[in-house]
């Protein structure tokens, strides 16, 4: 069986837009609203000599007290059971949340590695800095990418299948 990357982040960060990129095409819905993604949708994807399966786990969803739900975290949790690594996607523009220190704390604590993508950084010199303050979550190296762009991918990738 083709191995798994699971896609992980909190609502609006680009998880969707990055799951097409990385199948090169449009077959999963993009939704703008926060959260609406909770199933879990399997793609097919490759980079270099490596097939892999793209899970976007969607929905780690926190209420108005920024609370992990449980029923959230069980679903990432069978999603990273079966990964040989994820990615975390997190905002450039937006900057570190409570929400990303949330989920970095948890996927610290679970025994699958972890690329951190730091996404919308369209500008190439602003998006370095941009994913500099990510260092703080505690993941490693953070990757500068543009999910919409497709700026940054390559370096992700070669992250990626490092550990595939
Ligand atoms: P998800 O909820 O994490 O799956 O995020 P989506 O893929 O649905 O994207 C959420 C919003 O961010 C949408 O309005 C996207 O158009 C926007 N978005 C996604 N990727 C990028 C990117 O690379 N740059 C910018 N500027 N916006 C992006
Ligand atoms: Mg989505």
């Amino acid at each position: 069986p083709r191995p798994i990357v699971a896609i992980i982040g909190r609502p609006n960060v680009g998880k969707s837009t990055i799951v097409n990129r990385l199948a090169g095409r449009k077959e999963a819905i993009v939704h703008d609203e926060p959260g609406i993604t909770r199933d879990r949708t399997y793609k097919q994807a490759f980079w270099c000599d490596r097939e892999f399966q793209v899970v976007d786990t969607g929905g780690l969803v926190f209420d108005d007290d920024s609370e992990f739900l449980p029923e959230i975290r069980e679903q990432a949790r069978l999603a990273l059971g079966e990964a040989q690594v994820a990615i975390l996607v997190v905002d450039g523009q937006m900057g570190p949340t409570a929400a990303d220190r949330e989920i970095a704390d948890w996927l610290r604590q679970q025994p699958v590695p972890v690329v951190l993508a730091v996404n919308k950084c369209e500008s190439l010199d602003q998006g370095l800095i941009q994913a500099a303050e990510f260092w703080e979550l505690g993941i490693g190296d953070p990757f500068p990418v543009s999910g919409i762009h497709g700026s940054g991918m390559g370096d992700l990738l070669d992250a990626v299948i490092a550990y595939l």
